[in-house]
């Protein structure tokens, strides 16, 4: 299943450490690369740490059923749960919450008000009732738990994530830019160069969203938790706002949560869930992201195919939309500048591909935060850009063999790497950016028009 979901369009996979062992992550990881690996296909690995959900304990029963007006006690000292109580896996809950504030259980299905908090108690009036099982998460309504972002199980997990490799890993609930620096500072401690991904999913999150973007690589907009936290209403706004403004600041973006959640028990998606999908491509976010319905759902490949879809037909009208203008623009950057001029020229040249030369992908992440219809190929002889390189709106990565050429028979190579993957034809124009003198380190200073075919790259 895993090789037929990539073939129908997968490009990262999310390993989610909220389930699992470690040997199970360990595992599914070789699986993923060892079947990119045949079908010739770059993967990335997202591993998901848990963070601190808040959660209930267990019920002697393994669940209650609660009813608008009952009366239900969070205990922090309850060590099996019953029809009027149950436990706390975070004990300091009930010293942070106070009456008359509501608290959010199992992603907001079931929802109570705090009466009064006494001691270790929190008593509390259910306002909607349901079916509460075993160890559902718990969010306050508006955020303010002051729980810390990195658990001791995260840490663990870091330690796993670095040691499978992992290209991008994801810290939930950081509640500030601290947290952020704090999990990139475990990442390295243990040897890994993931790039990290902040999930936006905590109320108090949306106030400091500029310097959190600054701080990570990637955003997540985790639709699940936020929603819970902040009210349904304002995700559709503040997703728009998330994605606009790690844009701008040159980060990447990923869409999260229920896009597709009817397919996890039905063949075809509604016709809501394929206005979402589009709407967060036409948003301009990087990559659109699968929970339930590939993890358990019955029908992976039909959900994964369906998205594919959706997202390819979505593209054309964003592109139908989009006009380059930067006229304010101040570039800080020499790579920052080639890439615009070449975003400029492929607009008013009619180009067929941008190809760019990169060993840490960052030219190609300055082209990919630019509104273009035309490809962009990221060719880099480094295995661990291209996988990074999958997670960018709008680019292809491509190995190319570098070693020992010199800069006519690397530019030669570039083209040969196109033509061999059928994306150009002879006498198609193709933009090259590289930096000079190629294969030293150093930045993207120079961009080339070329004529495929033409032999004349020098
Ligand atoms: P989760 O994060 O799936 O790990 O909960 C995403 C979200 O909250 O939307
Ligand atoms: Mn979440």
């Amino acid at each position: 299943m895993i090789a037929r979901l990539i073939v129908a369009g997968v490009n990262v996979v999310r390993l989610n450490f909220s389930h699992g062992t470690a040997e199970e992550h360990i595992q599914r990881a070789e699986i993923v690369r060892k079947i990119a690996a045949q079908l010739n296909r770059p993967i990335g690995v997202l591993c998901d740490l848990q963070g601190p959900k808040i959660r209930i304990g267990k019920f002697e029963q393994g669940k209650i059923t609660l009813k608008m007006g009952d009366i239900f006690i969070l205990d922090a000292d309850c060590p099996l749960g019953r029809q009027e109580k149950v436990g706390l896996d975070y004990k300091s809950l009930p010293q942070e919450v106070s009456a008359g504030q509501k608290l959010l259980l199992d992603d907001g299905r079931i929802v109570m008000e705090i009466n009064r908090v006494q001691g270790n108690k929190i008593h509390c009036v259910v306002i909607t009732g349901g079916v509460l099982s075993n160890n559902k998460g718990i969010n306050l309504q508006g955020g303010g738990l002051a729980a810390d972002a990195l658990t001791q199980k995260d840490r663990e997990d870091i330690k796993t994530a670095v040691a499978l490799e992992a290209d991008y890993i994801a810290i939930s609930f950081p509640k500030n830019a601290a947290d952020i620096e704090y999990a990139k500072s475990l990442i390295r401690k243990a040897g890994g160069t993931a790039s990290l991904v902040a999930k936006i999913e905590r109320a108090e999150a949306i106030d400091h969203l500029e310097v959190m973007i600054d701080a990570s690589d990637a955003i997540m907009v985790a639709r699940g938790d936020l929603g819970v936290e902040v009210g349904d209403a304002a995700v559709p706004g503040l997703q728009k706002r998330m994605i606009r403004m790690a844009r701008a600041q040159n980060k990447l973006v990923i869409t999260a949560t229920q896009m597709m959640e009817s397919m996890i028990t039905s063949p075809i998606p509604t016709r809501a869930e394929v206005s979402d999908v589009a709407n967060a491509v036409l948003d301009g976010t990087d990559a659109v992201m699968l929970s339930a319905e590939t993890a358990s759902g019955q029908y992976p490949l039909e959900t994964v195919q369906a998205m594919h879809r959706v997202c390819v037909e979505a593209e054309k009208d964003y592109f139908s939309q989009a006009e380059f203008s930067a006229p304010d623009n101040v570039f800080l950057h020499t790579d920052e500048s080639v890439a615009m001029a070449a975003i400029y020229t492929a607009q008013h040249l009619n180009v067929k591909a941008i190809a760019t030369l990169t060993q840490s992908g960052n030219t190609a992440q300055w082209l990919s935060r630019a509104d273009n219809e035309v490809p962009i190929y990221a060719l880099s002889p480094d295995k661990v850009a291209r996988r990074k390189l999958t997670l960018y709106r709008g680019v292809y990565p491509y190995p190319i063999d570098q070693a020992g050429k010199s800069r006519d028979e690397i530019l030669r190579e570039m083209e040969g790497v196109l033509l061999q993957n059928g994306v150009v034809e002879k006498d198609d124009l193709v933009i090259f950016t590289f930096g000079e003198p190629i294969g030293s380190p150093g930045g993207t200073n120079t961009f080339k028009i070329i004529k495929i075919g033409e032999h004349r790259v020098t």
